[in-house]
């Protein structure tokens, strides 16, 4: 249930509103703006709108009947702001480079220092890779992030790489790994997910190839709400990366749409993926400028500081092209956000 407050509603008159949710189990999440705006949380069909309406400094009342509650503009009307260490997702464009996959040190070394000379703010690299066949390159695992903190330790970059269930947390703990992303064919992990909804790091989550917009913030919700009443991981970032469609002269087909709704009825920070998109490095460029007016508050690009003999997604891995994707991405994405502000 959403409760927005008269804009000259007093403190006394929102902390009556906060004691009636409470008095029948539920919790408050407050949004402060011009306007204050309660979220109710828990057993809110026991209480009728009437309730709360009835109140001084109450303006409106309505139930929200989404799947989606707490990811949803309704509930939480201002964009959420992930911090990964100081960067801060949804402020300004964000950029994570790094290879598909963590092959080296050396790999590791060479491809950190070259994305952040261009530009990146962050570091990519999976060190346990899921894999459509069981013979190809599984990944590293925790050799992997030990490199992944050395380039870490090198660049100042923070690292994001990907978890693929949930025992592997105390490792990542172990490795101050700063975003846990979980990947497309994770996305309706939900064993996984509510794992992820009681860490203090933030997660980025990935769109399941096949995976609809309301299932995919259905399983934003299981993390960003934990259990429904305590809990829930506030620091999620959303991630478009291309569905299965028809075509194939593509590896998958990017939806602009999608990231365009999600950034107009959710609140959660939603970044782009180019290079799984599109699987091929010649089309990175364009795709990513396309996210960027479609609304994308970053980008996530594997580059590789020798992608021909990579040893996975070589086909979509840049390298010099990263400079001018983010100086042009930059450009476009001030354009926009000026717009907007205006
Ligand atoms: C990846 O980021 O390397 C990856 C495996 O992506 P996705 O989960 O989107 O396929
Ligand atoms: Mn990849």
């Amino acid at each position: 249930m959403i409760i927005y407050m008269r804009t000259e509603a007093t403190k006394e008159e929102v902390n009556k509103v906060v004691k009636r949710a409470k008095e029948y189990g539920n919790s408050c999440d407050i949004s402060k703006g011009d306007q204050i705006v309660i979220g109710i949380k828990g057993p809110t069909q026991r209480i009728s709108e009437g309730y709360f309406a009835e109140l001084p400094g109450v303006e409106r009342v309505f139930r929200i009947s989404k799947k989606w509650k707490e990811v949803s503009r309704e509930y939480h009307p201002r964009d959420t702001i992930v911090n990964v260490n100081g960067i801060e997702i949804g402020k300004g464009l964000v950029i994570i480079a790094g290879p598909c996959t963590v092959e080296s040190k050396k790999q590791m070394l060479e491809t950190a220092k070259m994305v952040k000379e261009y530009g990146a703010h962050m570091l990519r690299g999976g060190a346990w890779k899921p894999r459509t066949s069981t013979y190809e390159f599984q990944g590293l695992g925790e050799e992997g992030l030990e490199y992944l903190v050395e380039a870490k330790q090198e660049t100042g970059l923070p690292i994001v790489t990907e978890i693929m269930g949930a025992e592997l947390i105390p490792l990542f703990e172990k490795y101050s790994v700063d975003v846990y992303q979980v990947g497309a064919r994770n996305c309706q992990n939900f064993h996984l997910l509510k794992a992820l909804s009681g860490i203090n790091k933030p997660v980025l989550l990935k769109r399941g190839p096949a995976v609809t917009v309301d299932e995919y913030l259905c399983a934003a919700e299981y993390l960003f709400a934990g259990n429904g009443i305590k809990g829930g991981n506030k620091s999620i970032i959303l991630c478009e990366r291309g569905i299965k469609t028809f075509e194939t002269a593509t590896r998958n087909t990017t939806d602009i749409n999608a990231m365009a709704w999600i950034k107009r009825y959710s609140h959660l920070p939603v970044i782009g993926d180019p290079s799984h998109a599109t699987g091929l490095r010649e089309l990175v460029p364009d795709i990513s400028r396309a996210m960027v007016a479609a609304g994308a508050d970053g980008l996530i690009i594997e580059a590789h500081y020798d992608p021909e003999n990579a040893l996975v997604d070589g086909q979509q891995s840049i390298r010099q092209e990263l400079e001018g994707i983010i100086k042009q991405c930059s450009a476009i994405y001030e354009v926009i956000h000026q717009e907007r502000n205006l």
